[in-house]
């Protein structure tokens, strides 16, 4: 819980991080142990899960990235990466599926700003929500196209297109398609924020965004949750669309010349908070070794007297700081930027992801046998961290898209 570099944040800041940690503590740290030793289809409909979410809805967690005048949190950006740390600490993956309920209603609150009936429709049943009855995923990846989606704007060759296609049919949109099995929460949303395809002849970027409500139109269906390595608890699945219909106001971003910047804003949004979220995981994952290696006694002393020990909870130490001084650097700026600089949110996600997947590793260093143990919580902690250095992007693949804007560098 310590914080101790930002000791001149107001006192508002100290209570938050210490009312969320605590949520995170006896409420999402469990859950999230006992949903990873379920099958997918098993914690998806268990009551563990769903009591997780109906707390963090009362608490008003899921609103944590909308804007203020929309109903949010009211958090400023220092405020959402206390708070998104604090939940990552506790489960990545159950915040995860906290953080991107939002989508569809943070979509509507940006793209969707001039058309009251979108925002009447997506953001305020959400924000009124305390029972978790409305949850959102980001519907973008494909089977076909994963890092196509997320490089989309930035592909200039025109033959690579997605797979999911909206056309228009008078004054609706009718979509044909499916996502791939990694949107998360896509089992158990209730709405999509989607990204279809809308002029397949000029490629990735003939994209679209809308809102949809997937258990009210015909023509939508979801796969079994997939079995997957880490954030178990986190239910991911496919979407499928067979001429679904839906009104053209929803379709939120239909302009070729905006969506660049819609995918540049929602990326950037993305990033910065899995930033915050696994520099949570790394947070832990240092704690657990240093508390083991308290009490854990060979050679006739304590692990933490021994210099290696040491040396290697220093370096857990190291990331995990430089973690959430960056990460919460990056969000601050680019939750008040606009447009965002999206590198610095990716700069964020690749560097934390990383620091939380080596602490975790070097946790079970320091366990020994008990860390590769099931019983222990940091082989977990490993597998939950692995998974994120694919999430929301392969790294390396943003990495080469944030490369790509170093033109806008001014080196003068
Ligand atoms: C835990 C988790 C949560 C996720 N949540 C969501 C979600 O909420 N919504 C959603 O839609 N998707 C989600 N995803 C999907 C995720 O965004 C994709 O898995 C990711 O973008 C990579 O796509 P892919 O798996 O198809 O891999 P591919 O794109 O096929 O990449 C395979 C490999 O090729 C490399 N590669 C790909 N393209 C290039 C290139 N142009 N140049 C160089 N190397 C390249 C990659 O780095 C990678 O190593 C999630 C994934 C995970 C693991």
């Amino acid at each position: 819980m310590y914080d101790e570099l930002y000791v001149s944040v107001p006192e508002e800041y100290e209570h938050l991080k210490r009312s969320v940690h605590e949520f995170s503590k006896e409420v999402l740290k469990p859950a999230g142990l006992a949903l990873d030793k379920l099958s997918a289809q098993e914690a998806m409909e268990s009551p563990i899960y769903w009591d997780v979410m109906k707390k963090g809805y009362e608490l008003g967690y899921h609103k944590t990235l909308l804007p203020e005048e929309y109903g949010g949190l009211g958090l400023d950006p220092l405020g959402v990466h206390i708070l998104l740390e604090e939940l990552g600490w506790g489960s990545s993956a159950l915040g995860v599926s906290l953080g991107v309920s939002a989508f569809p209603a943070m979509g509507a609150c940006i793209f969707g700003v001039e058309n009251q009936e979108v925002i009447d429709r997506f953001v305020m049943p959400f924000v009124e929500d305390t029972k978790a009855q409305i949850i959102g995923c980001w519907a973008i990846t494909e089977p076909d196209h994963g890092s196509d989606w997320l490089m989309a704007h930035k592909t200039d060759d025109i033959s690579v297109k997605g797979s999911l296609k909206a056309t228009k049919k008078g004054g609706a949109w009718v979509l044909n398609g499916q996502k791939s099995s990694w949107v998360s929460n896509g089992p158990v949303a209730t709405h999509a924020l989607l990204f279809p395809m809308l002029k397949s002849e000029i490629g990735m970027k003939g994209g679209g965004i809308c809102v949809v409500p997937l258990n009210e139109i015909k023509g939508i269906s979801k796969a079994k949750p997939l079995e997957k390595m880490g954030q178990r608890a986190l239910p991911q699945g496919e979407i499928f669309f067979e001429d679904a219909e839906i009104p053209s106001a929803w379709m939120i971003v239909d302009d070729e010349e905006v969506y660049p910047f819609a995918i540049e804003a929602v990326l950037a949004t993305a990033n910065a908070g899995m930033g915050a979220i696994f520099t949570g995981l790394a947070r832990a994952a240092f704690e657990e070794a240093l508390l083991y290696a308290r009490t854990r006694t060979q050679g006739g002393k304590p692990l933490i007297e021994h210099q290696l020990i040491q040396h290697k909870l220093f370096e857990m130490f190291r990331r995990s700081e430089t973690a959430r001084y960056y990460s919460r650097a990056a969000l601050i700026y680019n939750f008040s930027t606009m447009p965002p600089k999206t590198r610095y949110s990716i700069t964020s996600k690749t560097y934390c992801t990383e620091a939380a997947f080596l602490n975790a590793h070097d946790a079970i260093q320091v366990f020994g046998g008990l860390g590769i143990s099931k019983e222990s919580y940091i082989e977990m902690l490993l597998r939950d961290a692995k998974l994120s250095m694919v999430e929301d992007g392969c790294n390396d693949v943003l990495g080469i898209s944030a490369a790509i804007d170093f033109d806008e560098l001014d080196l003068d």
